[in-house]
């Protein structure tokens, strides 16, 4: 395949993670190379502690590694200003964290339309694309609903509509089916694997030998290295 699709969105150069110093010192990712390109969706899986969540947060620029680069879309995020840098986040990267990270004080389709409109998209825009985005995820009726009043599975799919909203290319989630059930959980990633369908790259973290059957690509990490990878059937697209 030519296009679009043979476009590396995601570039991991020999990154390594330290934490602490001295005795205390732990190295979270050690020398760590990785290519996602685009239309692929790239499983991460391994033991706690083995350095998945300290990944994808360096892969989403939310942590900067002590060796290495990682580069978005062609552009090495360690050359950038802190404000480049949101801007890179905002525009081109959807992250599902572990825990939500959803604004209290702001609706579901606020929270999700607020990405959007930070990046200069109108209100009503921003909230018909937020609709649109609940709705896929099968939550249309919590459009306006507070997420203290959502239980956690309803919270975890308002996140990962906020994730999948605009033109983000590279999207990572860390156990994005944590708190759902099997058939939402199945339905989430569903939605996850059509972006993926559509040109998007996707990175997602999961202990679910199930829900990793939905990627492209099975990445094990171990003690901060990557230990195996796995290439599942469906994507022997010639490269
Ligand atoms: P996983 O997501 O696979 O459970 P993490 O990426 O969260 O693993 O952590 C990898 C390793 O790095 C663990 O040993 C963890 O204790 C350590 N670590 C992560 N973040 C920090 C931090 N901020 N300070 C010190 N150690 C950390
Ligand atoms: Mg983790």
């Amino acid at each position: 395949m030519s296009g679009p699709n043979t476009q590396v969105v995601l570039r991991l150069e020999g990154v390594g993670r330290m934490h602490g110093s001295g005795a205390a010192e732990v190295s979270a990712l050690h020398e760590v190379d990785l290519t996602v390109h685009a239309g692929e969706f790239l499983a991460v899986m391994g033991p706690s502690g083995s350095g998945k969540s300290t990944l994808l947060a360096l892969a989403g620029g939310l942590d900067r590694p002590t060796a290495g680069r990682v580069l978005v879309e062609g552009v090495p995020l360690d050359g950038l200003s802190r404000r480049r840098l949101a801007d890179v986040r905002r525009r081109s990267v959807g992250y599902v964290f572990q825990d939500y990270n959803l604004i209290p004080a702001l609706t579901a389709a606020e929270n999700i339309a607020l990405p959007r409109e930070l990046d200069g998209a109108s209100t009503r825009t921003a909230r018909q694309e937020a609709l649109a985005a609940l709705a896929e995820l099968g939550i249309g009726e919590l459009a306006d609903r507070f997420p203290d009043g959502m239980s956690g599975g309803q919270q975890q799919r308002v996140a990962i509509a906020r994730a999948l909203i605009g033109e983000r290319r590279l999207v990572l989630a860390d156990e994005p089916t944590g708190a759902l059930d099997s058939a939402t959980g199945e339905a989430v990633l569903g939605v996850l694997r059509a972006r993926c369908d559509t040109g998007a790259a996707a990175v997602m973290v999961t202990h679910d030998p199930a829900h990793a059957a939905w990627a492209d690509r099975v990445v094990f990490l171990r003690d901060g290295r990557i230990t195996d990878q796995s290439v599942q059937q469906r994507i022997e697209v010639a490269r």
